[in-house]
């Protein structure tokens, strides 16, 4: 079975900055690829390649063995990839329901009586959340008194409900505590569980390691490791984020003599 996304040497350019050169990696259903960089890795330059913001300058770019080049995120959206970013475009005033259907409100009734089917958002917006296993107070509350943990619940289970196949998390956990990271990663297996392939974009070995079936490193822009889950252990995963022989190279450096 071809995979869901496929990126085979893919690069991008910034005018004479090299972003990402030589980028491979893949997306299969029910599995979860996690990519680990630094600040400056090129991940979110990745995440705009696939959510179809920006396009690679060389490399191939496969969406279910179908070369693509998306031109809009819309695209990339009607190919069944959704992104959801860090800082979630959410109307934070508006209840959980309406923020669950923005932008694609299903409405009742004809001509001038047409008019948003409110009862029908509040409902599958209950019954989403409750399908995935969110526990939320209400749908009824403004989103913007939900904590960030649970913001982000709320856009997994908007992704599957309209039917992504593909789920994009841009560091989902980057802003989180320990407990609520714990729960957005559930929510991540969630979708996986439910058939999605899932992009990780994480710096945290360990939210990584916890959930990721594959683990793409990246480094100033390029590849530093491509490894499935057997082939790779939390220390190792770790140790290379860390910056591996940097470290201990800056840690003898640092060693004070005598
Ligand atoms: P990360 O998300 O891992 O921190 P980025 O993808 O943002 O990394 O950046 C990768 C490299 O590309 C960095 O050197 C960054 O300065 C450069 N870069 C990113 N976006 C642009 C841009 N729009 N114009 C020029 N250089 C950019």
């Amino acid at each position: 079975m071809s995979a869901l996304v496929k990126l085979t040497d893919v690069s991008k350019y910034y005018g004479n900055i090299k972003a990402l050169e030589g980028v491979s990696l893949e997306v299969h259903p029910g599995e979860i690829t996690c990519v680990l960089g630094d600040n400056g890795a090129g991940k979110s330059t990745l995440i705009k390649i696939i959510s179809g913001l920006h396009q690679h300058d060389a490399g191939t770019y496969e969406v279910e063995g179908e070369p693509v080049r998306h031109t809009s995120p819309r695209e990339a959206l009607d190919r069944g990839i959704a992104t959801v970013y860090q800082d979630l475009a959410v109307v934070p005033l508006m209840p959980v329901w309406r923020n669950f259907f923005l932008g694609s409100e299903p409405t009742r009734g004809r001509g001038p009586a047409r008019r948003l089917d409110v009862r029908k958002m509040r409902e599958t917006t209950r019954g989403e959340l409750l399908r995935m296993g969110i526990d939320l107070r209400g749908v009824d509350q403004p989103i913007g008194t939900l904590s960030g943990g649970e913001r982000q619940c709320v856009a997994i289970a908007r992704a599957v409900y309209f039917g992504a196949k593909v789920l994009v998390l841009d560091e989902p956990t980057a802003a989180l505590g320990v407990k609520q990271s714990g729960v957005v990663l559930k929510y991540v297996a969630a979708a996986r569980d439910a058939g999605l392939g899932v992009v990780l974009i994480t710096h945290n070995p360990h939210h990584a390691f916890l959930v990721g079936d594959r683990f793409v490193l990246l480094k100033r822009g390029a590849m530093a490791g491509s490894y499935p889950k057997t082939g790779i252990t939390l220390e190792e995963l770790t140790r290379q984020m860390a910056g591996g022989s940097e470290l201990e190279q800056l840690s003898h450096e640092l060693a004070r003599e005598g």
